[in-house]
């Protein structure tokens, strides 16, 4: 079916020509690259939104070099000055929230609803980016030498590299992006291949924002091949922090590639994320919160749960609850009002949802509802329920689906051990109304993810907090709370206000 909406209208006021080859890099001017022309199609139909002229070798250098002199001058703008040029940004980004979350839903195929709060997000973490500009605190200590003080205080890095994934093609970035220039580094973005007209469309909204403040520069973007844009990153020097959001297997080439030149990187990778049930717990509040982190976003968060741990007692009713919930579920075109469940990327996400129905099944799983591809234009699938048994090994695998594991369990210990018998460890929940059955999985023998909730699911994040996971999901800290601290360098001081020079721990040199 047509789309809903005016798609060439739309991208227009966002900046993007739907008729000739757009922009393909960013750096306080707009760069059509020789890397040759990447088109992008909307999952939710196949259809040919717009195309970039991607990026090459040769504008990654351009962008490195103006990012590095840029940066020369903005650390030395006060940061509350710094928080002033992202709070005009917010500002636009509330201007432009119902054009960008309409292109997010078009081209990357969530519902328009979560299109929106992904938008509502970039402008959260401005906001917070904005009082942040004002704490970007150090601590001071007590020296043990007379007349000495201590402090620590916190330096900009210099240039962040920001490589971001399909499923949150704009508020990962802004993440980032946001709190690296309050922390006065500058950033260059490398964005999914599969969504650049999103990155291309955030580069529009903030260059007016940059250039009326005289900050072009700033925020940079490629977008490119990874081996023209993406890998170099890995190797420069010149970007003393690599922040990557993606797949454990892109987690897994870009740590170790960062580090061999001793260089940091923030990692935020896959996650297999469980909702375990206990018999105690509020099964209405279980149900919405399974529901929405197993089909939101068509299953292709993150955080999206993919295990539910569910307790004896309740498991039969719980199963035939969810099954029954699951048969009303609209699935259909992201911008139609009352869909649900929005597509997946591409192609190739709809054969692996395929492949891992087929290896469930093969391996002695039952599939409960759904299971297979939807015979329309674009590219869904049915939400599944697959009953399995708790140390189901295929389940110990992310597949980037609306795929939900039922595994039954004895008791909380029980689950907590199924919960944890993963590799990766990024997002956890328990429903229940014991308070010591709460504290237990909370407790440091629970859950070991790194968010872990209580009668709340595994997805849907707040920015204030600190967000990322453990294990194979990298542990790396984005967002809020102190994550801050990742994009910037400690320095430790000490000064001698006196007329001796007394050493540490009682040392004398007497010369
Ligand atoms: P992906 O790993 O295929 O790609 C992510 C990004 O990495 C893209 O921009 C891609 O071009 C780039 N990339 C890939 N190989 C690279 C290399 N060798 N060098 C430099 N860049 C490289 O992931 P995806 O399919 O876009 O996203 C889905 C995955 O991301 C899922 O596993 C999901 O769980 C994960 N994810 C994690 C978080 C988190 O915060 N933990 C958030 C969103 C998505």
């Amino acid at each position: 079916m047509a789309s809903p909406i005016d798609v060439p209208a739309l991208l227009r006021r966002l900046g993007i020509d739907s008729e000739s080859t757009n922009a393909g890099a960013y750096d306080g001017a707009f760069t059509h690259g020789d890397g040759g022309e990447l088109v992008s199609h909307s999952p939710a139909d196949g259809a040919r939104l717009a195309s970039v002229a991607q990026a090459t070798r040769d504008d990654y250098e351009r962008s490195v070099r103006t990012g590095l002199e840029t940066f020369d001058r903005w650390r030395m703008l006060p940061a509350p000055q710094r928080g002033e040029v992202l709070r005009q940004i917010a500002e636009a980004l509330r201007a432009s929230k119902d054009d960008l979350g309409a292109l997010v839903s078009l081209e990357m195929g969530k519902v328009l609803s979560e299109g929106l709060g992904e938008v509502q997000e970039m402008i959260d973490i401005a906001d917070f980016g904005v009082g942040l500009s004002r704490q970007l605190y150090g601590l001071t200590m007590h020296s043990e030498r007379p007349q000495h003080r201590m402090y620590e205080q916190w330096h900009p890095l210099g240039t962040v590299g920001v490589i971001s994934a399909f499923n949150f093609p704009v508020a990962v970035w802004a993440w980032n992006a946001f709190i690296a220039m309050v922390c006065g580094d500058v950033a260059l973005w490398k964005p999914s291949e599969k969504t650049p007209l999103s990155a291309l469309a955030v580069c529009h909204i903030i260059d007016p924002v940059l250039e009326r403040t005289g900050w072009r520069g700033v925020l940079n973007c490629v977008i490119g091949d990874v081996d023209e844009v993406g890998e170099p990153m890995l190797d420069d020097r010149r970007l003393p922090l690599v922040s990557a959001t993606g797949s454990c297997r892109m987690g897994k080439i870009v740590g170790p590639r960062v580090a061999a030149r001793l260089g940091r990187s923030l990692l935020e990778l896959g996650g297999n994320n469980a909702i375990i049930v206990l018999d105690d717990a509020n099964l209405d509040l279980a149900l919405v919160a399974t529901a929405f982190g197993a089909v939101g976003t068509a299953g292709q968060r993150c955080t999206s749960t993919r295990r539910l741990l569910v307790q004896k007692g309740v498991a039969a009713e719980l199963t035939e609850r969810l099954v029954k919930s699951y048969s009303s579920i609209r699935i259909g075109h992201p911008l139609e009002d009352g869909v649900l469940c929005g597509p997946l990327i591409d192609g190739d996400a709809v054969t692996m949802f395929t492949d891992a129905v087929a290896r469930i099944r093969a391996d002695g799983g039952e599939i409960l509802c759904g299971g297979s591809a939807v015979d329309r234009p674009g590219h869904y699938v049915e939400p599944t329920i697959a009953r399995v048994p708790p140390d189901f090994a295929f389940a110990k695998d992310e597949t980037f689906a609306p795929i939900l594991y039922v595994m039954e369990v004895d008791d909380l210990d029980h689950a907590i051990r199924v919960n944890n018998d993963v590799p990766q460890g990024l997002s956890s929940a328990v429903f229940t109304d014991s308070m010591r059955a709460a504290e237990r999985f909370l407790s440091h023998a629970g859950s070991d993810c790194g968010i872990a909730n209580v009668n709340i699911g595994t997805s849907g994040a707040e920015i204030g907090g600190a967000f990322g996971g453990e294990k194979e999901t990298g542990g790396g800290r984005e967002a809020g709370s102190d994550a801050w601290k990742a994009y910037m360098r400690r320095q430790t001081c000490t000064l001698n206000w006196g007329d001796d020079l007394p050493l540490a721990q009682g040392v004398t040199f007497d010369v």
